[in-house]
């Protein structure tokens, strides 16, 4: 069995070895030829002088043959401190070519190819270890998920790919049935309803490395086939689900970083979270929080605020330490624009300097001022910047602007690892699309109060979720296991109840034969991956990742089918 080339260092000189790699790097210095080897593990040094017996076929190699290669180590002249096996070389007696490459059609060793050109011939591209590396860390994750999951007891269960269409909130895909003909299966956004059937079959403690499918518009941070580390237990409440999170996490951030993570998480409502950050999956890892103003502008002459106020709406503002000076009216106006796309009408701004000046400054009298400098702890040079009208916008909107000024102003450490709980998620959320209220995790989350199902806008679930710098890497909640509740809920959510049972009456059916209580959680396998391994695009975790219209250059799927194929599948196409 082949070890790693780079297991060998100086303990090994004077050793002969025969290494098998590819050429990544070639140096012919007319006369000595030195060869950087490559495997999976890293790079050794090859050193071929004319008088080796190899020399007549090292002259032959180039990038990317492969070979197989016998010499002995010996140390370096001059030792290379960033390589592993920087103190020694292999001065090379003979090689074999085990294979020859084409012309590449990038250089490996040189990455300004465009991202197309490597995914097109994504094996190539995953020989660099900046992507090596990160699949690999993405096969520590997994492995130490296991790991933990095993010794606390928990059982890896499969459940179908081929499924029946279950209401998770996205657009399935299908898959068209030959033998049943005019019938589809959906593929799994996620195995909810299986890992739920099998507490009530019994097995306590399950879990499953899951591959979930959600047919969404696509974003970086998104792919249409994603993978969970899917989890379920039964009698546990929320306490339980977290604790074991935490010391899964913390488990898999020991074996596949080497870092030690603090527990217990920071908890936070979700409503806090939306007032602070105005996000459900807030990042941490800076300040810049939003602060109401509300009240310091509660009798303006301002007409904007004034009527913002009495509509019930709210003044929120974010301030930026030491930013009055950094910002023109242009750049203000940049913000304003950006801010705009989250549909805030003005972005209007204070420069604090003992004194306020700026758009606002003439409605900021010496009562506003006082409220503003105590309640926003105003030092000299701050820039102040705010947004009034309805509470969702307000937050939205200085949520984002709050992560653009974080990133444009290089506030963000790129080294901490923010874990937080988010909690108490609404039960239910205003869906414009189908203009009623749709489920805020899925209709199987429990409430929190299973009585006041009626007042939808404030109901409240046994949900939370996991975020990590401004990412959700997971979420999970207590399901309902009384079909009573279950009940209660389908009827708030406008389910009719032939409508229920034809999507899923075999849960509803065994939520009548005993269920135990159970809950779960699922962490986001790529997303969790991505953050850890410090890049912000999924496709770097993924072997073999789709672009964001959903395509994969390298075989290119989705491709049209035979004539023959769709007949069997009884489909016309329109
Ligand atoms: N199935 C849920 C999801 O995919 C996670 C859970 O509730 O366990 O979001």
């Amino acid at each position: 069995m082949k070890v790693n080339n780079t297991d060998f260092n100086k303990t090994n000189v004077g050793e002969i070895v025969t290494l098998n790699g590819w050429v990544s790097k070639k140096r012919d210095l007319g006369g000595l030829i030195f060869i950087d080897l490559r495997d999976r593990s890293g790079i050794i040094q090859l050193a071929i002088n004319p008088e080796s017996p190899a020399y007549g076929t090292a002259l032959k190699l180039k990038n990317e043959f492969v070979v197989k290669i016998i010499g002995e180590i010996v140390l370096r002249e001059n030792a290379n401190d960033n390589l592993k096996t920087g103190e020694i070389e292999v001065n090379v007696t003979d090689i074999e070519i085990l294979n020859e490459s084409s012309e590449l059609p990038f250089d490996l060793n040189n990455m300004t190819a465009l991202e197309d050109t490597r995914l097109k011939y994504r094996y190539l591209d995953l020989r660099r270890s900046e992507l090596k590396d990160k699949i690999v860390l993405k096969h520590k994750i997994m492995q130490g998920a296991r790991e933990f999951l095993n010794k606390n007891d928990f059982l890896e269960i499969e459940t179908p790919i081929l499924c029946k269409s279950t209401p998770e909130g996205a657009r399935d895909y299908l898959v068209p049935s030959r033998v049943n003909k005019g019938s589809f299966y959906a593929l799994p956004q996620s195995p909810q309803l299986f890992k739920q059937l099998l507490m009530m079959s019994g097995f306590e403690r399950y879990y499953q490395i899951a591959r979930c499918f959600r047919d969404e518009d696509l974003r970086a941070d998104r792919q249409p086939e994603f993978t969970q580390i899917d989890m379920e237990m039964s009698f546990v409440s929320e306490e339980d689900v977290m604790n074991l999170t935490e010391g899964l996490l913390a488990h898999i951030c020991k074996v596949s970083k080497g870092m030690d993570i603090k527990t217990p998480f920071v908890r936070m409502s979700y409503n806090e979270a939306i007032g602070l950050y105005g996000s459900d999956k807030p990042d941490t890892r800076f300040d810049m929080k939003i602060n109401d103003i509300t009240e310091g502008f509660k009798n303006t002459d301002f007409t904007v605020f004034k009527d913002v106020i009495s509509g019930g709406g709210i003044i929120n503002a974010i301030v930026v330490k030491n930013g009055a000076d950094g910002y023109s009216r242009k750049d203000i106006d940049k913000l304003t624009e950006f801010v705009k796309t989250y549909k805030a009408n003005a972005l209007a701004f204070l420069k604090y300097n003992g004194e306020f000046t700026g758009s606002i400054a003439k409605f900021v009298d010496e009562k506003a001022g006082n409220y503003l400098k105590e309640n926003l702890n105003l030092e000299d040079n701050d820039l102040i910047l705010i947004i009034a009208g309805d509470y969702k916008m307000v937050k939205t909107s200085l949520g984002a602007l709050r992560l653009k000024l974080g990133k444009d102003l290089d506030l963000i450490p790129k080294d901490k690892f923010n874990f937080l709980w988010v909690t108490d998620f609404p039960m239910f959320e205003y869906s414009e699309e189908e203009g009623r209220f749709v489920s805020c995790h899925h209709p199987f989350t429990h409430p929190a109060d299973v009585d006041n199902l009626s007042d939808k806008e404030n109901a409240l679930a046994r949900a939370y979720d996991i975020v990590l710098n401004g990412y959700e890497i997971g979420g999970g909640s207590i399901r309902i296991h009384d079909p009573k509740v279950q009940e209660k809920v389908l009827e708030a959510l406008e389910f009719s109840k032939e409508d229920a049972y034809d999507k899923f009456g075999f849960l509803l059916d065994a939520l009548t034969f005993g269920a135990p209580p159970h809950g779960g959680l699922a962490l986001g396998l790529e997303r969790l991956t991505m953050i850890l391994a410090g890049t912000d695009n999924i496709r770097d975790v993924i072997a073999f990742p789709k672009t964001t219209s959903a395509s994969c250059l390298m075989t290119e799927a989705p491709n049209e089918v035979s004539a023959k194929q769709l007949d069997e599948l009884h489909i016309g196409l329109k």
